[in-house]
C-alpha cells in the first residue's frame, strides 16, 4: 500500500514534510466499511493521496517548508481539501516544496530537499517539487499543488507526470497560504489526463469564502475524454521556440506536435510578442503581492518568534529575519522597493499596464485558435546545486509558464518524451474556464 511505499522510499526522496499514518488509516477503513454496506462512493473515494504543505488540513502542520511556521497547526480545511474530504479521499499527509512556493527546485525547503525520482542527483522541478515526485514515484496516486508562475507545470514537466493549473478562478483558494494573490491557483498532479479530468471535476467550484472565486457551474471534465481533435486548430507561438530552448528539448515538443497533427488537429504559427516582458513583469508582481502577504509573519499572531529582542519593533526584525530563508527574504525586499513611493509608477505601475498588454494578447489569440502548445520548460530536470547560486538562472525556469499566470489562462503539462533518460512536458494552453479542451487533446494526445 501506499503509506509502506512511503516508509521504503521517501527517504531517498524527501517528498513528503508530514505523514497521517493513523488519518489514513481511518479513512481508508471508513471508506471500506461504506462500501461493505453497499453505499455509493465517489470515483476518488479510498484513493490516497498527498496535499501540498501550503495548503490547510485541519489538525495538520501546515508549514510551507519554512522555519516561520514550522509548529504551525491549521485550525480549518481549505475550501478543496473539504472537497476532497466529502469524496472521501484518503490524505497520507504534507508534501515538500520550496519555502512559500518561492523557486523552481524546490531546494529553498527549510528542512529538506526533494530529489526527482528519476535521477536523484537532480531536482524534481519546484516549488511543488514534492507534489509531482511523490506521483513519479508511486508515493501517491495523486497530489495537490499550487501554481503562481508555473510551480505546478514547471515540476510536472521534470517529473514526467500530469499537472494543471486551472483558470484563476476556477478552483478556491481558501485555505491557501497566500503568495501572489492575483496569480496563485491550486491544481492537481496525477499520472495521467484521465484522472487529472476526475480530481479537477472535484476540487473546482465555487466558494464564497474566496472572493476571486468564480461564479460559474463545474463541468463534468470526464466527458472530454476518449474525444476526436480533428480540425482542432492548435496555436504555435513562435517566440517560445526561440533562443534559451535547449536543442533535444525541442526536439521533443516538434515530435509531439507531428502526432497532434496526424491526429487531425490545424497547427497554426502564432505570434505573442508581449511574451518577452512577462519574466520581467512576473518578478515585480508577484514579488510585491507576496511584500504584502507575508506582512503578516511578524512573531505575535503566527508562528516563529525570536527567542530574544529588546522591544516590539526588535521582535519583529529578529523573528522574521530568523524565520524567512533567503529566497523569501529576497522577495519581499524587492516587492517592498516596487511598491515604495518614488519606485511604484516606474515598476508596479508599469507591470499592471504590461499585464493587461498581455491579457490582450491572450485574448486576441483565442479568436483564431484553441490551444496553444509550447515546452513547458526550456530544459529537462538540471542537477542539484547547479543554479541554486544564481537566482537570474533559476528565474529563467519559468519562462514559458509565468505568462499563463499572468493572463489567467488554464495550462496543463503533459509527458511528451525523453532526453537523456529525462522526462521533457509540453504545455498546452486554453482560453479561460476552458479546461475541458485542455483534457480533450491531452487524452487524445496520450
Ligand atoms: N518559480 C516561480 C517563482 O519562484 C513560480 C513559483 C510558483 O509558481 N509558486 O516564483
Amino acid at each position: 500500500n501506499a503509506l509502506d511505499r512511503i516508509n521504503k522510499i521517501d527517504d531517498k526522496i524527501g517528498a513528503f514534510l508530514q505523514i497521517d499514518e493513523e488519518g489514513a488509516i481511518n479513512k481508508a477503513k471508513e471508506v471500506d466499511e461504506k462500501i461493505r454496506r453497499g453505499e455509493e462512493v465517489s470515483f476518488l473515494a479510498g484513493i490516497p493521496m498527498a496535499i501540498k504543505d501550503n495548503i490547510c488540513v485541519e489538525g495538520l502542520k501546515t508549514t510551507c517548508a519554512s522555519k516561520m511556521l514550522e509548529n504551525f497547526v491549521a485550525p480549518y480545511d481549505a475550501h478543496v481539501t473539504k472537497l476532497l474530504k466529502q469524496n472521501d479521499a484518503v490524505i497520507l499527509g504534507k508534501l515538500n516544496m520550496d519555502e512559500f512556493a518561492m523557486g523552481s527546485s524546490s531546494e529553498n525547503s527549510a528542512f529538506k530537499k526533494v530529489r526527482n525520482p528519476y535521477d536523484l542527483e537532480r531536482v524534481p522541478g519546484g516549488s511543488s517539487g514534492g507534489s509531482a515526485a511523490a506521483v513519479a514515484a508511486g508515493e501517491a496516486y495523486y497530489t495537490l499543488g499550487s501554481d503562481t508562475g508555473g510551480s505546478i507545470r514547471q515540476p510536472a514537466s521534470l517529473c514526467g507526470v500530469v499537472g494543471l493549473k486551472p483558470t484563476y478562478g476556477r478552483v478556491s483558494r481558501y485555505g491557501l497560504v497566500a503568495f501572489a494573490s492575483s496569480l496563485d491557483q491550486i491544481g492537481p498532479f496525477t499520472k495521467d489526463v484521465e484522472d487529472c479530468a476526475h480530481v479537477l471535476k472535484a476540487i473546482a467550484g465555487y466558494d464564497e469564502m474566496d472572493s476571486t472565486s468564480a461564479k460559474k457551474e463545474v463541468e463534468d471534465y470526464t466527458k472530454y475524454l476518449n474525444k476526436d481533435i480533428k480540425g482542432l486548430r492548435i496555436g504555435i507561438p513562435k517566440e517560445y521556440f526561440a533562443e534559451g530552448l535547449n536543442d533535444d528539448v525541442r526536439k521533443e515538443i516538434e515530435n509531439a506536435i507531428e502526432v497532434l497533427r496526424k491526429l487531425g488537429a490545424e497547427i497554426k504559427e502564432i505570434s505573442l510578442p508581449m511574451s518577452k516582458y512577462a519574466l520581467a513583469v512576473y518578478y515585480i508582481l508577484a514579488s510585491s503581492e507576496a511584500s504584502s502577504n507575508l506582512a503578516r509573519f511578524d512573531g505575535i499572531r503566527y508562528g516563529y518568534r525570536a527567542k530574544e529582542f529588546e522591544d516590539v519593533v526588535d521582535l519583529y526584525v529578529k523573528s522574521r529575519s530568523q524565520g524567512f530563508g533567503d529566497e523569501v527574504k529576497r522577495r519581499i525586499m524587492l516587492g517592498t522597493y516596487a511598491l515604495s513611493a518614488g519606485y511604484y509608477d516606474a515598476y508596479y505601475k508599469k507591470a499592471l499596464k504590461v499585464r493587461t498588454l498581455i491579457i490582450n494578447e491572450y485574448k486576441k489569440a483565442f479568436e483564431d485558435v484553441d490551444v496553444i502548445l509550447t515546452p513547458t520548460s526550456p530544459t529537462v530536470a538540471f542537477k542539484i546545486g547547479e543554479k541554486s547560486n544564481n537566482p537570474l538562472e533559476m528565474y529563467l525556469s519559468d519562462i514559458y509558464t509565468v505568462p499563463i499566470n499572468i493572463a489567467g489562462v488554464p495550462a496543463i503539462s503533459i509527458p511528451a518524451g525523453f532526453v537523456g533518460g529525462l522526462p521533457v512536458g509540453m504545455q498546452l494552453i486554453g482560453n479561460y474556464f476552458d479546461e475541458g479542451t485542455l483534457i480533450k487533446v491531452g487524452h487524445a494526445f496520450e
